[in-house]
């Protein structure tokens, strides 16, 4: 997998600042002072003024359907129907190369085989668009993916969870060092949803190699603590109106 950044917004921090002082937040607050309160309490609106664009190579199209499931973004894709596959690179999951020899052997056999398939069908004159059908989730494709800061702190708070699938997770890493060198002050804040918010929404399916668990808790275990008084306080408040 490769990541690599083709553009981002310059000077976000005071792109920021600026379009919240027109909402009025206060001109006598730092631009910093303004971004983080923006961050931390999710006045998020003001973030999507800037933007990230990348490239992003050697990933699977099992992890660009994941990718694609984020709507809130540009997307761009090699093209199966215009674009050559002979010969064409792979993923292969680390989980399963630690497995054994037998199980990464039947892997390469089955990617194997489909690249014989897809050769033979082009050199019978099959045309990209019909051959393309025998090609693995594991084929290589490539994308180029713009998202804004918004986007992208949702982006990561789903991704960069421990029950993410783990190619897309390393994805977000990838692409969470590169936000981190641009906008520290913001992406620092970020992280899981867990880390983010507080508390975990995973609930009870947080699995144990979570390396929040101990330390985070779980959103049913803190509201369960108002739940019953906060309802009441609900139904209250509804019948003012
Ligand atoms: C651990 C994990 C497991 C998952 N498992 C599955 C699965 O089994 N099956 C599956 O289909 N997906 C699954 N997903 C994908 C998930 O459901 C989301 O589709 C994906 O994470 C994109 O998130 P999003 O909708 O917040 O992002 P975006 O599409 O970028 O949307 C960003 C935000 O915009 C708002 N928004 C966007 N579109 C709409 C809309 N139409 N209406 C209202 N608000 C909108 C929402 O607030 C949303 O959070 C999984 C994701 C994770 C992290």
């Amino acid at each position: 997998m490769e990541v690599k950044l083709l553009k981002v917004t310059k000077g976000g921090i005071n792109l920021v600042a600026e379009s919240a002082r027109v909402s009025g937040f206060s001109s006598m607050r730092s631009a910093k002072e303004i971004v983080e309160l923006i961050t931390d309490n999710d006045y998020s609106s003001a973030l999507e003024h800037v933007y990230f664009t990348f490239d992003v190579s050697e990933i699977s199209v099992a992890l660009s359907r994941e990718l694609l499931e984020h709507r809130i973004a540009s997307h761009t894709a090699r093209s199966t129907r215009y674009m050559e596959e002979k010969g064409f690179g792979y993923y292969v999951p680390k989980e399963l190369e630690r497995k054994g020899e037998e199980e990464a052997r039947i892997y390469r056999d089955a990617m194997k085989n489909a690249n014989e398939a897809y050769t033979k069908l082009r050199e019978l004159g099959i045309a990209r668009e019909q051959a393309r059908y025998v090609l693995p989730l594991a084929l290589h494709t490539h994308y180029v993916v713009t998202m804004n800061v918004r986007s992208l702190i949702n982006f990561f708070m789903l991704r960069l969870c421990i029950r993410a699938s783990p190619e897309i997770r390393e994805l977000a890493m990838r692409m969470y060092k590169i936000c981190m060198e641009e906008y520290h002050d913001i992406f620092s804040k970020i992280w899981c949803r867990g880390f983010t918010l507080g508390v975990c929404p995973e609930n009870e399916v947080r699995p144990d190699e979570c390396p929040f668990k101990k330390l985070v808790p779980k959103k049913r275990e803190i509201k369960g603590k108002f739940e019953e008084q906060a309802r009441r306080i609900i139904e209250k408040e509804l019948k003012t109106f």
